[in-house]
């Protein structure tokens, strides 16, 4: 099984100015594993319930149970606004909150690494969402970006290992949601030339399909748009063969060959 291991990250308050050009585009080190997990980590997609290696639980709810208060009210917000835009059911999505001394624990155990000063915010796993509060409580942005990669994640399994189409395209959607229904902007660092390559996808393809095919349940989405795209203008694959090397240029290029 693939392991779905994708993140949003966020640079801490006091992280260099320049991080996202000495880093890339901020992809931070979190990558599916290409031969055995580091971790023997036994998840149930259908339980809420979450152990570490070393047996120790992570609580959860489900994001249709949130405790009562300010959580709730963002839960049931958030599930709204997924129904509402694609179509999907987030309730049932197992969410863990986290502190930032967990969140480390557990990304170390999943194999990834983090880099200086850059600090997880949220993480999808096997179905299930861990994040960490912000300074009061879970950021808007962070909550929907996980709760796409979760509603996408037929399209994640399919897509051949381009984790940075993937992350633009969750990105991309999680921006147009804080924009059209949150009334807020997306966060200006976070995978901003992958959200760029998303963005002119979406004029290839048309925002309907695009939407349709990302947050598909069934079928191959990465090759329905692949022979979209194809047919339409470019070449996708070596497009975001290029875009997971971090090479911008090549990747548009290629994507609006023809
Ligand atoms: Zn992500």
């Amino acid at each position: 099984m693939r392991l779905c291991l994708l993140a949003l990250v966020a640079v801490g308050l006091n992280g260099p100015k320049d991080a996202h050009a000495a880093k890339g585009e901020g992809y931070f080190g979190l990558r599916p594993a290409r031969s055995a997990p580091a971790t023997r980590v036994e998840v149930q997609q259908d339980e809420s319930a979450f152990t570490l290696e070393n047996g120790e639980p992570i609580a959860g709810f489900r994001l249709g149970d949130a405790p009562e208060g300010p959580l709730k009210n963002q839960a049931e917000r958030m599930v709204r606004l997924i129904r509402d835009e694609f179509h999907r059911d987030a309730s049932r999505v197992p969410i863990h909150i986290l502190n930032a001394s967990q969140m480390d624990r557990l990304t170390r155990q999943l194999g990834g690494h983090t880099g200086f000063r850059w600090e997880i915010y949220g993480m999808h796993y096997r179905g299930h969402i861990f994040i960490r509060p912000g300074l009061t409580i879970l950021s808007d942005e962070v909550l929907l970006h996980e709760l796409i990669h979760e509603m996408s994640a037929r399209f994640a399994a399919e897509s051949r290992g381009f984790s940075h189409l993937v992350e633009g395209l969750a990105q991309h959607y999680t921006s147009k949601i804080l924009a059209s229904e949150l009334d807020k902007k997306a966060t200006k660092r976070i995978y901003v030339r992958y959200r760029e390559f998303a963005e002119v996808l979406e004029s290839i393809v048309g925002g309907d399909r695009l939407r349709a095919l990302f947050f598909a349940e069934k079928g191959d989405p990465l090759q329905e748009l692949k022979m979209r795209v194809d047919q339409v203008r470019g070449n996708l694959l070596p497009a975001a063969a290029a875009l997971e090397k971090d090479r911008f240029n090549d990747a548009l290029r290629l994507l609006s060959a023809k």
